[in-house]
């Protein structure tokens, strides 16, 4: 699996981390993301987003 990090703390990501995607398709931590960063496109589990957007879907866990 292709792992991808925060950009802000660089922690890579774990399935069940909150995160925000914002409006350039950049995923971070929801408690990284400040209201100072791009808008919020959508929120959820780190899984929940990756499954849902066809762009990150090489990340996902092979079936
Ligand atoms: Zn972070």
């Amino acid at each position: 699996m292709k792992k991808i990090a925060c950009p802000y703390c660089r922690d890579f990501f774990e399935y069940s981390h909150n995160v925000i995607l914002d409006i350039n398709y950049t995923i971070s931590h929801e408690i990284c993301f400040t209201e100072l960063n791009f808008e919020i496109k959508d929120k959820g589990s780190f899984l929940n987003i990756i499954e849902k957007y066809n762009v990150f879907h090489e990340i996902l866990p092979k079936a």
